[in-house]
């Protein structure tokens, strides 16, 4: 009874949290890792969407900062529970919209275990690309007395503004071009496009994917760090009775590390790569600062990442970043900063046109909600 309340509870306030179309914001702390225990930890208390961070007292006077967010992951977080928040807005590219999904933080925090999973993986360890997939075959099999859905993968890398494609089957890693009206409707129309109906095959794929990066790294010793990749599942679903088509896609992405880099410090490949690192995210930022201001112009044309995601940030699309800290006191800087970011991305309001046609629905759910609540008072 009560625990039943309390998960419709939250499902209505979720359900609002999606109509509101702001973008989400979760925080995931990293655990601290074999070995590393003698090290100070930054973490303070984590209270469902707030995390204090504990700094040494050059950072703050009082000797500790709090940031709010839709939620906060601690650091014995299951892959499963991150995935089940998750689950609903991924669930919405059947319904036709377009849905983002970013992995931001500093080289090391977990943005590659969020998304892929750690190296060996087990059906546990399986991260949000694997689970988001198997959810969508799922339910398109469900629906398949309604519906007609094709789900197809494109997988490509964008490293100091090129674009490449990961799951090209001979290896090579054509440059591509980012298409922003292509008569497919594809952002990346020359990425190989590949169909996917299991889990296996998007194994597979991805494992290619890894490959190909790995082949086209030169000297570097570890390029995703400084490469963003990004996994673009595109959804189409013929409604079999009307016969109406429905679009959704979906870009996963793991972004470049957030560090900033000591310009005095690198030189030649090394500081080409951290300008344009710098260059995307920064552009990103103002992208997500634009429309929260709803300026008419959104400097989408900045970068080759804004460019790839024009059609799923702003407007109809549902936006969620998965913002990663690591525990310990040597990376204070970097998760202040990180956080401060986060925090910023977090105030953003989009799709206002959006609200107003469903404000009546915002409206019922609010009224379902003081029910609910007066439910759960009679309860305890
Ligand atoms: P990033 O992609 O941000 O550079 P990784 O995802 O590669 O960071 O994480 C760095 C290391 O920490 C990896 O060995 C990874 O398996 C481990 N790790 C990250 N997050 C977690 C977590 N939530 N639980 C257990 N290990 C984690
Ligand atoms: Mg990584």
């Amino acid at each position: 009874g009560y625990h039943k309340v309390l998960e419709e509870n939250r499902k209505l306030y979720n359900q609002i949290q999606d109509l509101r179309g702001n973008i989400r914001v979760y925080c995931r702390v990293r655990p601290f890792l074999p070995g590393q225990t003698c090290n100070a930890s930054t973490i303070g208390r984590i209270d469902d969407g707030t995390i204090t961070i504990i700094t040494p007292a050059k950072y703050s006077k009082e000797g500790r900062k709090s940031f709010t967010f839709n939620k906060v992951f601690g650091p014995s977080a299951t892959q499963e529970e991150v995935f089940s928040d998750t689950q609903p807005l991924i669930r919405s590219v059947l319904d036709g919209y377009n849905v983002c999904i970013f992995a931001y933080g500093q080289t090391g925090s977990g943005k590659t275990h969020t998304m892929s999973g750690p190296n060996e993986l087990t059906e546990q360890s399986l991260g949000v690309n694997y689970r988001a997939l198997n959810d969508l075959f799922y339910l398109s099999e469900q629906r398949r007395d309604t519906f007609c859905y094709e789900i197809t993968v494109q997988m490509i890398e964008i490293y100091n503004e090129q674009v490449r494609d990961l799951l090209a089957s001979d290896g090579v890693t054509k440059r591509l071009e980012i298409r922003n009206s292509s008569q497919k409707g594809l952002a990346v129309p020359d990425a190989s496009m590949v169909p996917v109906t299991s889990t296996s095959e998007v194994i597979e794929l991805m494992n290619l994917g890894q490959r190909n990066r790995v082949v086209s790294a030169t000297a570097m010793n570890d390029r995703s760090s400084r490469s963003h990749s990004c996994l673009t599942v595109h959804v189409q679903g013929r409604d079999l009775t009307s016969g109406a088509v429905l679009r959704g896609c979906m870009h996963l992405v793991d972004l470049a590390g957030s560090e900033r880099v000591d310009k005095s410090e690198v030189r030649g490949d090394r500081l080409k790569e951290a300008q344009h690192i710098n260059k995307s995210l920064s552009a990103l930022g103002d992208v997500i600062a634009s429309l929260a201001q709803k300026n008419s112009h959104v400097p989408y044309r900045n970068s080759k990442l804004t460019q790839l995601l024009q059609d799923s940030l702003g407007g109809q699309a549902k936006t969620l970043m998965f913002v990663h800290i690591s525990p310990e006191m040597d990376a204070i800087g970097e998760t202040l900063s990180t956080l401060k970011f986060a925090e910023r991305v977090a105030t953003v309001e989009l799709g206002a046109a959006r609200l107003n046609k469903e404000n009546g629905e915002v409206k019922e759910l609010k009224e379902q909600i003081i029910s609910l609540k007066a439910a759960l008072a009679r309860q305890n």
